[in-house]
């Protein structure tokens, strides 16, 4: 496809799954369902793993009417303009999922690197940028494991602007970015969302073995912000300030104050760079 295809008129569930075989033989490893319309694919998506849905369950939602991000923001979607899916998946008993988002974000800005854009940038925790502007939004949730004894499970949700939704409010479009800015002709639609569920299904694959400490420099690499000025915002304390350097291997980002190097779990806490 090029951006200025109609995704709402191209998506579906057989497109998907010949274009995820020819990605690999992938077919079988994903159990794909493409929604007309729901309110957010995360929220659908958590109904069914709270009704056992197994791993690799990959919902498709062509329009959102309640795209969620974090801390209880919305993410803006329109038919056409915008890949928005999520993706259920089941970790091995055991897997400790600090830095999931992190490593989701590294998955995914490496298979655009393979489709020739080079200039995406990470900011911490889950969003993907483009020169500077917001291209992405990953929202990662904790679903439940149907017994004790099963190991914990995701919802890995991504948002992608091909263009700008039409109705992205003014503030908003300020700071976001599309794929179709790039200029680089991309897959059609069920190919490039196989291209994405491939390459998360390998980066989720060694994430459950070995963590996110050997991704940790393809972050560093792609970091949106290194050594920049930055101030994290929360709602409850007073806006911290200090020089970004990055994250440790636990996906923490290391922040470097007045007061010594701090160490920032996720959580509720938006950063921005500071004028
Ligand atoms: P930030 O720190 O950038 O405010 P966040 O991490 O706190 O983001 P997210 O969940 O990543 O929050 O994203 C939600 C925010 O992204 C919204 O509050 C809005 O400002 C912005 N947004 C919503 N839809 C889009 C979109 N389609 N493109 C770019 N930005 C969007």
């Amino acid at each position: 496809m090029t951006v200025s295809d109609n995704l709402a008129d191209t998506l579906s569930v057989a497109a998907i799954a010949a274009a995820l075989e020819a990605c690999g033989g992938l077919a079988h490893r994903f159990d794909v369902d493409v929604l007309a319309e729901c309110d957010s694919s995360n929220s659908r998506l958590m109904a069914r793993a709270e009704a056992g849905a197994p791993g690799g369950t990959v919902i498709v939602a062509k329009r959102q009417t309640a795209g969620r991000g974090r801390r209880g923001r919305g993410w803006l979607s329109a038919p056409g303009e915008s890949l928005t899916f999520s993706l259920l998946w089941r970790f091995p008993p055991g897997t400790a999922l600090e830095g999931l988002s992190l490593a989701v974000g590294v998955a995914l800005v490496r298979a655009f690197e393979e489709l020739g854009i080079a200039d995406i940038r990470l900011k911490w925790p889950n969003d993907m940028l483009l020169r500077g502007r917001k291209l992405a939004g990953i929202l990662v949730e904790l679903a439940p494991s149907p017994r004790t004894a099963q190991g914990p499970a995701a919802i890995i949700g991504v948002g992608i602007n091909l263009r700008l939704p039409a109705a992205l409010p003014d503030d908003i479009r300020a700071g976001a970015a599309a794929l179709a800015e790039t200029g680089v002709a991309l897959p059609e639609a069920n190919h490039l969302l196989a291209h994405l569920l491939a390459a998360l299904q390998q980066q989720l694959t060694d994430f459950s073995a070995v963590g996110f400490a050997p991704l940790r420099a393809g972050w560093q690499q792609r970091h949106a912000h290194a050594d920049r000025p930055v101030r994290l915002l929360d709602d409850v304390n007073p806006p911290r300030e200090g020089i970004c350097r990055g994250v440790d291997a636990q996906g923490a980002l290391l922040l470097e104050t007045a007061d010594g190097l701090q160490r920032i779990i996720s959580g509720e806490v938006s950063l921005r760079l500071q004028a």
